[in-house]
């Protein structure tokens, strides 16, 4: 069955953006005359499920309850076009993106309401990473095809001036440096190319122009040796053990996050931050969306070992809380809840163990 949302809450998602798309620079009317008689209107509207209405839809979330799914906080207002393209494309548009995005058309409409103009409505921003140290909290205006405009608003690592650097240099950077990862996401994207413009009001616009998601492999497929909690080969009864499918997967995982940069003095530049964003931001409020960044660049990039694939299996991070963090450093491994969707559109919920 499928969880409608009532008219009550379809008229309020609608009349708290105006009767507007809530898609970011889209802002189309979805509400007009109708030309039948003079009663009459017409509708280019959907109130859009931000978790799926029945199982299989696009971001369904089986631990949502049919009350919760009929209610107004999973619902977003969008014109036809935009309700089609999140739903065609789900496995790009994530539910904490949309809430975003849902949040940012509300407050625009109360800015417009109280006489404002909407250039300067203050929208909410969303962590973006680019590149290995580069941080930092930007507002999502458009999106055009593949092209993603941002606005930058604060920098969490790195510098306007080393943005400046970054799109400058982006031509001779090798590729693994270069990819855009959206923290709401969970996901991100390999960059085809960048563009910074300052505008007279000093705003900072930045244009990524980036390639489409690179298809996903099947976790199920998988197979490799066990490992034990050292990452030696595993024996059982002197043979040497195999996991395979969801347990080969989260062994790939585990093992992507432990190697660390400098781990491997042939190959300097590989491996993953994990221990350093660790180290860094313990006591940060911002040290799980940064964790969550950087599993989300080794899907994107993966962890740039000639002889190891990325996380190329995993679709989106939904979701990290490291665990246990002021204990650290005594506290080794570092205990990871971790919550994704695979490739294949399964979600996954559990702890893993990262040696620090
Ligand atoms: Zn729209």
């Amino acid at each position: 069955m499928r969880n409608e949302f009532p008219i009550s809450v379809k008229q309020k998602l609608a009349e708290r953006v105006a009767y507007r798309c809530s898609f970011p620079d889209c802002d189309q009317h979805t509400i007009g005359p109708g030309v039948e008689n003079d009663m009459a209107t017409m509708n280019l509207e959907e109130a859009a499920h931000i978790y799926a209405a029945s199982p299989g839809g696009p971001r369904y979330n089986p631990e949502l309850s049919d009350d919760a799914c009929r209610s107004i906080e999973n619902g977003i207002w969008l014109c036809r076009k935009h309700a089609r393209v999140i739903d065609v494309g789900h496995k790009v548009y994530a539910a904490q993106t949309l809430k975003t995005w849902k949040k940012s058309a509300e407050l625009r409409a109360r800015y417009v309401l109280l006489g404002g103009d909407t250039d300067q409505a203050a929208l909410p921003s969303v962590l973006l990473r680019l590149g290995h140290r580069l941080v930092c909290w930007v507002r999502w205006l458009a999106i055009e095809h593949l092209q993603w405009t941002f606005e930058v608003v604060a920098f969490v690592e790195g510098s306007i001036q080393d943005l400046q650097m970054y799109c400058s240099s982006f031509s001779q950077m090798p590729s693994y440096n270069r990819f855009v990862i959206i923290e709401s996401q969970g996901d991100g994207r390999c960059l085809e190319g960048i563009h910074l413009k300052v505008e007279q009001g000093q705003r900072v616009l930045l244009e990524c122009f980036v390639g489409p998601k690179a298809p996903r492999s099947i976790h199920q497929d998988m197979a490799d040796f066990a490992l034990d909690s050292d990452f030696d080969l595993e024996t059982y009864q002197g043979d040497l053990h195999v996991v395979t499918g969801t347990e080969a997967a989260i062994q790939a995982i585990t093992l992507s996050l432990s190697l660390q940069y400098g781990d491997l003095k042939e190959f300097p530049d590989e491996g993953s931050e994990f221990r350093w964003i660790l180290a860094h931001y313990q006591h940060d409020p911002l040290l799980n969306k940064m964790i969550k960044m950087e599993v989300a660049r080794l899907l994107t990039v993966g962890a740039n070992l000639a002889n190891r694939p990325g996380l190329d299996f995993v679709n989106r991070v939904i979701d990290v809380q490291v665990l246990g963090v002021r204990q650290l450093p005594i506290c080794s491994p570092a205990i990871v809840h971790l919550e994704l969707e695979f490739g294949d559109g399964e979600q996954w919920k559990g702890i893993i163990q990262i040696p620090v």
